[in-house]
């Protein structure tokens, strides 16, 4: 690991903190890794939580919080923390102007293809399709996956690069669990999505616009 890093020292590090809750873990997690720290151009911690976080950031390092941020109050925390990366999902993946007049020098990180807000993904949620990530330049930096397996990481990474997809989205993203073929979708999906800005979750509006397309999928 040193020796790559050595020969690659422009390299962006992420490096894991332990998922602990004991100072002195995260302590010594940090002393150990501080070596790559010196030889790393860039690097930052990855913390499982907002206290590991701003510790980290306290001691100077640059570090991250690697949960899903869904509202502004934490965004702004985060900011005013000095967090190098944001990872975005919910309402603020909604509202992308917003986020790249906020960001500054941050690093926004999304999870195209999965919601993390709800564990049962629905046709509102936030989610990006292949086609659609331009749509999202401005705001976006960082692209990530959580599937179960590194082959299937790798293929959704060749995936949202190449930027098309045919076939199920459902086998890309899972939402209703029917069959919706991805060539149904218009190419002002993602822009009419972003002009809803998820208003469709407040309580009697009437947007039915993403679950329509899922809908049509089921019927046909
Ligand atoms: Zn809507």
């Amino acid at each position: 690991m040193l020796k790559f890093i050595k020969e690659n020292p422009q390299k962006r590090y992420l490096i894991e903190l332990p998922n602990s809750i004991k100072q002195e873990e995260i302590d010594k997690a940090i002393k150990e890794l501080k070596i790559i720290k010196d030889i790393a151009s860039d690097y930052t911690f990855s913390c499982h939580d907002l206290t590991s976080f701003k510790e980290t950031r306290k001691r100077g390092y640059q570090a991250f919080l690697a949960l899903p941020v869904t509202d502004w109050e934490l965004f702004n925390d985060l900011m005013e923390y000095g967090a190098s990366d944001i990872w975005i999902d919910g309402a603020l993946g909604f509202q992308t102007d917003a986020i790249a007049r906020a960001k500054d020098n941050v690093q926004i990180r999304v999870v195209p293809n999965y919601s993390a807000v709800i564990g049962d993904m629905q046709p509102n949620s936030f989610y990006i399709r292949p086609e659609d990530l331009d749509k999202y330049q401005k705001a976006i930096d960082v692209v990530f996956f959580r599937e179960k397996e590194v082959s299937r990481e790798e293929v959704c990474f060749t995936i949202y690069k190449r930027g098309s997809f045919i076939g199920n989205i459902e086998d890309l993203i899972p939402i209703t669990r029917e069959p919706t073929p991805n060539a149904l979708f218009k190419e002002d999906f993602a822009e009419t999505r972003l002009n809803c800005r998820q208003s469709c979750k407040v309580p009697g509006h009437q947007c039915t616009y993403c679950r329509t397309y899922f809908n049509i999928g089921r019927n046909i």
